[in-house]
């Protein structure tokens, strides 16, 4: 783990209340993706996500695991329109697994320091200049 980031989340764990959630219910309204990034990586160092290092094929994989999952909903019959199934407690669905994909998508982005919303916003500013459907792609 790169030692600024294990600064950056002693620094912010040490000034959390213990009370307070990580994740507000308003979040999902109020946060910019700096915000989710910072949180959720927090939240990984704390249960332990970080503990061992992985390649960079495993963080890959793992958010293509979650994809997969999302899949595997499909497969399974439920679709992207349905709401969220809570089963013992856990949330499941095809939103649910697309919200997993986020949340390890996040957590790369805080291990590795990525401003993920600078870095969307480049590739929308390049998007916004190429072809109706990039030249004829027909997917
Ligand atoms: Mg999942």
């Amino acid at each position: 783990m790169p030692e600024s980031f294990r600064e950056h989340f002693d620094v912010q764990l040490i000034k959390r209340d213990p009370n307070a959630l990580y994740f507000p219910p308003d979040a999902g309204v109020k946060w910019p993706l700096s915000d989710w990034r910072d949180a959720i990586g927090a939240w990984a160092y704390e249960k332990g996500w970080n503990d061992k290092p992985r390649s960079e094929g495993e963080w890959m994989i793992l958010a293509v695991s979650e994809l997969v999952e999302a899949f595997e909903e499909y497969r399974n019959g439920h679709l992207p329109n349905e709401e969220t199934r809570i089963v013992d407690g856990k949330p499941e669905g095809v939103r649910s697994e697309i919200a997993d994909v986020f949340i390890r998508l996040f957590h790369y982005c805080a291990v590795h320091g990525i401003d993920i919303g600078a870095e969307v916003t480049l590739k929308m500013q390049y998007n916004e200049t190429r072809e109706y459907r990039h030249g004829g792609k027909h997917a």
